[in-house]
């Protein structure tokens, strides 16, 4: 093993500096951590459903109270600006909380039958991996993490590379607030060392991923080989489609947040724009301002609304589908000198270009005119990606007919919002597989056993 492989280094994006180094996990560590976690969870999985349940909230509590350092930690390891980190840190507390009622109502179901008692019960899987991208470091972690746990499991979160500072704050937390030794464990390290031992494991029942379409690709590809359970989420090409009934200006002030929040690195980025041909030239000299006014600079700063890359090879990859030199119909600016800057770009394009169809991760988007209801559907849905989407009609029936012609799991109508921890959220085709979040959260982290119970003498 070389050196680069038994530690990380971890670097401010916004400043290039060197904040921390985190041991890697080896495949012996991985093993080590599933046998206490095995251990840990048969305990867990014995507590009645009201303790489990009170051990999340005084998690939930913990994360609470440490909100603000949390949030810092995010700004620092991730360049997220200070807002942002906020509702993040703010989420991981929620996910808890929520799924801490979960416990108390994961309940089966009584069918009748002849003859006897038919009931359904939902066990838990036992060890869950948790394998978390960079791009939100916390809620993620947190979607995972939170409902396996109400359900009874024990949770190995592998966290990116990049990222792994609040997710060994969060481990710390859960001890400090009382969960059990062994329950709940961070393993940073390498994704193909820490990361296909926790996919290759035997011991691991379930493995939860998010991040790039070839990763989850080969990771379930692994999992078939013991029939593992997995849920995906993976990238999103997502199309926001502003018809010419909309209010314009509203979709025009909108359109920014939603390709360039969290500087674009969001699976659900709106990163392709169909604009009705009517409107388009409106709706061109509209975006411009409302691009041009997104704060970008230090993420400590309150008023900073988009920060730096995650790294200098995400900029390298995003440089790869459009240089800064590249003419584009607005770029924004971006500070010179140390940490990995990119400005807000948006181009013209067609609906077959590269930098429309792949998912570029950075603030980048795709202007394409259509002329109908039809083509703008035929648009939105000519991708192997599933996601998200926004549709900006007053036509409530318009609203409607596309919500259900558009092919993706989470849209929203004259709003960009698509993520709240009490609704469902995944993805259609290559997108993913299976849901987070929403009621049925914890019903992903068991599986369902019928009893039948003979009532004969
Ligand atoms: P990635 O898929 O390589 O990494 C995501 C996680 O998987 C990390 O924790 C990583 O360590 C782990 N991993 C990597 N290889 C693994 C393997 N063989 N076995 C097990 N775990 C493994 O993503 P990335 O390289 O950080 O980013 C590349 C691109 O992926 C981005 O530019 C973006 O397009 C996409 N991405 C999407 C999301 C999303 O939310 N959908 C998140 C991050 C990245």
């Amino acid at each position: 093993m070389n050196e680069h492989q038994h530690e990380h280094r971890i670097i401010n994006p916004a400043t290039e500096e060197v904040i921390a180094t985190v041991p890697a996990a080896t495949p012996q560590d991985v093993d080590a951590a599933v046998k206490r976690a095995a251990d840990a969870q048969r305990s867990w999985a014995a507590l009645a459903p009201g303790d489990r349940a009170r051990h999340l909230r005084r998690f939930a509590d913990a994360v609470d109270a440490h909100l603000e350092e949390l949030a810092q930690l995010e700004v620092r390891e991730a360049g997220h600006p200070i807002g942002n980190a906020r509702w993040e840190a703010g989420n991981a507390r929620d996910l808890l909380e929520y799924a801490a009622g979960g416990a108390e109502r994961l309940n089966g179901a009584q069918i009748p039958v002849a003859g006897g008692l038919n009931v359904t019960f939902h066990e838990p899987l036992g060890v869950v991996a948790v394998i978390a991208p960079w791009n939100f470091p916390m809620p993620i972690a947190a979607w995972g993490l939170a409902p396996a746990l109400a359900a009874g499991n024990a949770v190995l979160l592998k966290p990116a590379e990049t990222t792994p500072l609040t997710a060994l704050r969060l481990a710390a937390l859960a001890l400090e607030a009382g969960l059990p030794e062994g329950l709940f464990q961070v393993l940073p390290g390498a994704g193909p060392v820490a990361g296909n031992a926790l996919v290759e494991h035997p011991g691991v029942a379930k493995v939860v991923f998010t991040g790039s379409t070839a990763v989850g690709k080969q990771i379930m590809a692994k999992c078939a080989a013991g029939v593992k359970r997995v849920t995906l989420e993976l990238g999103g090409k997502s199309p926001n489609i502003v018809f010419a009934d909309a209010d314009v200006e509203r979709a025009a002030a909108a359109a920014p947040g939603s390709f360039l929040d969290n500087t674009g690195q969001d699976c659900c980025a709106r990163s392709r724009i169909l604009v009705q041909r009517s409107v388009y030239d409106r709706f061109m000299e509209l975006l411009e301002p409302a691009v041009k006014s997104f704060t970008v600079g230090d993420p400590a700063d309150p008023a900073t609304q988009m920060g730096p890359l995650i790294s200098a090879a995400q900029r390298e990859r995003v440089r790869s589908y459009v240089p800064e030199s590249a003419p584009a119909a607005v770029r924004g600016e971006a500070p010179s000198g140390k940490g990995f800057w990119y400005p807000a770009t948006v181009l013209e394009g067609r609906p077959q270009d590269r930098t429309a169809v792949e998912e570029i991760f950075g603030p980048v988007a795709v202007v394409i005119p259509f002329e109908d209801e039809a083509e703008a559907v035929r648009i939105a849905n000519a991708t192997d990606y599933g996601l998200s989407g926004s549709i900006w009609t007053r036509d409530v029936s318009r609203a409607v007919r596309v919500s259900r012609a558009v092919a993706a799991g989470n849209l929203s109508v004259n709003s960009h919002s698509s993520v709240r921890y009490w609704t469902p959220f995944g993805g259609f085709g290559q997108s993913g597989l299976g849901r987070e979040l929403g009621p049925e959260a914890l019903a992903a982290f068991t599986e369902t056993k019928n009893v039948f119970i003979s009532t004969e003498e």
